[in-house]
């Protein structure tokens, strides 16, 4: 295949999942939607640089998000974050899956609101358009915080600068490898895995915060006690 040829954007969902939840799977099947992806690959952190190493071991988070998607075609899961001891960084593991498809596949990072509110703070985060495009879904609570007549900090901010000249639409995804930014709206679902883990340890019902499997996965291992 010519490299000029466009190629249908592969989505790639990267997150602690602690434990994957249901606002997970929407934002990948809104994406998915929204954004034309031909597919979405799950990568779930082994261990995550801007937080706490997570409580639950990593080969058990990765375990929930493979039967989370396993009955939805297009999602995939990776698991090479997961199965890594070294730190889980966006930048190194964008590296590996433009080697491993080439300088032509369109890849689409997809974060919500919040994470990418973060983004200054990753690793080589400029990198980071180089390698992929990045799509921001919405999320209750949390504003796009990069917007024209926004906050001055925000505006004021690197991160900003970058949406000014990057920002553009789904249609733009297909055209380019790398380095657009494109926000879309998503259905607002107020769920976390900070909340749902809570929940959890209150023995409180957490029935359709998460799939049915995950949370039978949860009680099995008696995980989130
Ligand atoms: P925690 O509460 O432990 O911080 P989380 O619910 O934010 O977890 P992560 O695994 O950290 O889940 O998130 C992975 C990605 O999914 C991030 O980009 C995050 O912004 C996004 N995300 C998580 N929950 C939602 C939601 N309800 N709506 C939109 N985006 C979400």
């Amino acid at each position: 295949m010519s490299s000029s040829m466009t190629k249908s954007p592969l989505g790639i969902f990267g997150g602690t999942f602690d434990p994957l939840h249901i606002g997970h799977l929407r934002l990948a099947i809104e994406a998915g939607e929204n954004l034309g992806l031909t597919a979405v690959r799950f990568i779930p952190a082994g261990q995550p640089p801007l937080r706490d190493t997570p409580r639950t071991p990593a080969a058990h988070r990765l375990a929930m998000v493979r039967l989370a998607v396993a009955d939805t075609p297009g999602f995939t899961v990776d698991a090479s974050e997961a199965e890594s001891p070294a730190m889980s960084y966006t930048v190194d593991t964008l590296e590996r899956l433009r080697r491993e498809l080439g300088p032509a596949q369109p890849l689409v990072l997809l974060l919500g609101a919040d994470a990418f509110a973060r983004l200054e703070s990753w690793q080589r985060w400029r990198e980071l358009f180089e390698l992929a495009h990045i799509a921001v879904a919405t999320r209750p609570g949390h504003a796009l915080k990069v917007g024209a007549g926004d906050t001055a900090t925000a505006a004021n901010s690197a991160l900003n600068a970058e949406f000014q000249t990057r920002h553009g639409l789904a249609s733009d995804l297909a055209t380019a490898p790398a380095g657009r930014i494109v926000p879309f709206a998503i259905t607002g679902l107020e769920i976390s895995a900070t909340a749902l883990r809570q929940r959890l340890a209150a023995g409180l019902d957490a029935r359709h915060l998460a799939p049915a499997a995950v949370l039978d996965y949860i009680h099995q291992h008696h995980l989130y006690r």
